[in-house]
């Protein structure tokens, strides 16, 4: 495994502030702390963002992607969704992320430019965790994940680790759950590695890191994130500050020459790991909507990353609309490949779930 560099840490050229969020002392901290870190700081008189973004499409993506809104979360954002398989409700600390994945999830279910947006009334987001304590719809059907008690995912509609240098929120949830005298488990996964921050927070097991990877020859469709080689140091640093961890392998992307790929990634999670007791492990194969992948093809019209019809099947969601997942085939051996790798190479980790 190449050796880890550190990642450099997002900066966003524009930090736009509303009024409604300056009145939070989060909002007004993350406005110090980017400009604390040089970046100058908009403080609007309302709550409306005139983003003012070129109107040339390539040039409006670039903008948008280097602005940082904070604001305030709506209503509807206190009012979780369940989000299985990955953990019994969504809870989201920001909307958006500074990466350009060519195959970004965040693609098909955020409307708009994307701008990232931070929320500044991160007291009224811990409020409303305790009401859905109890409430899990994984833990009641999963005695594999009865112990993890209610779970909420943070990773949903952001990466919160990216953000975490200029907002401190992920920082401040984890310490929140720490605090939590309850059968509760936040989650994050990430596919960044800046973990500094977190190795020190009184955290009592109720938060677990899970790294999103995919093989180093794959870092092509994942411009902006940290080296997979860093984000499994991070990882392991977390296990050894008392964390539990895990890796959500995804997208698994069945490109040529996949079974190497991913061999040589597992043989690197194995080797980074070994000492780890409580890994997780979850595996999410590629998949896109119409929606998504005609989002995609205008941010990367340069992206290698096959989304044709070849080999792809229509899926259903049980809302009724529509997905493109990898065929029968091609899934039979990317499943029975990755159930004989990762026992090979990570005996000691549980699968959660294979989607
Ligand atoms: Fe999207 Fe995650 Fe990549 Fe960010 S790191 S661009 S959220 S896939």
């Amino acid at each position: 495994m190449s050796a880890a560099r550190p990642a450099r840490p997002w900066l966003p050229r524009r930090v736009l502030v509303t009024r409604s969020a300056l009145a939070f002392d989060h909002g007004r901290a993350i406005a110090e702390r980017a400009e604390g870190l040089g970046i100058p700081v908009e403080r609007l008189p309302a709550d409306r963002l005139a983003l003012g973004l070129p109107d040339d499409p390539a040039a409006a993506y670039a903008a948008a992607k280097k602005t940082l809104a904070v604001v305030v979360a709506p209503p509807g954002k206190l009012r979780f969704q369940p989000i299985a398989p990955s953990a019994d409700w969504r809870v989201d600390l920001a909307e958006g992320c500074p990466a350009h994945c060519s195959y970004c999830y965040l693609a098909g279910s955020l409307k708009g430019p994307p701008i990232t947006r931070a929320y500044a009334n991160l007291p009224d987001i811990i409020a409303a965790l305790p009401r859905y304590l109890g409430e899990g719809t994984i833990t009641s059907r999963s005695r594999a994940r009865a112990d993890e008690g209610t779970t909420y995912e943070a990773s949903c509609y952001t990466d919160p680790l990216a953000l975490e240098h200029l907002t401190g929120s992920l920082s401040a949830l984890i310490a929140a759950f720490g605090r939590w005298q309850a059968p509760v488990q936040l989650r994050f996964t990430t596919k960044f590695d800046a973990v500094a921050p977190l190795l020190d927070l009184d955290h009592q097991g109720r938060t677990r890191m899970r790294a999103s990877i995919n093989p180093a020859p794959y870092a092509r469709f994942e411009g902006g994130t940290s080296p997979v080689a860093a984000r499994l140091a991070a990882l392991a640093a977390m296990a050894r500050a008392g964390y539990p961890v895990g890796l959500t392998i995804a997208p698994i992307i069945a490109a040529a020459g996949w079974e190497q790929a991913y061999g040589t990634l597992l043989a690197e999670a194995g080797a980074a790991l070994a000492d780890v007791e409580d890994c997780t492990i979850e595996l999410i194969t590629h998949r896109y909507t119409p929606g998504s992948k005609a989002v995609l093809e205008s941010w990367y019209p340069g992206s290698k990353l096959d989304m044709g019809a070849a080999g792809r099947v229509e899926k259903r969601t049980k809302f009724g609309s529509v997905k493109y997942v990898y065929d029968a085939a091609t899934m039979t051996a990317l499943r029975s490949f990755f159930t004989a790798e990762v026992a090979r190479w990570l005996p000691k980790a549980r699968v959660l779930y294979w989607t």
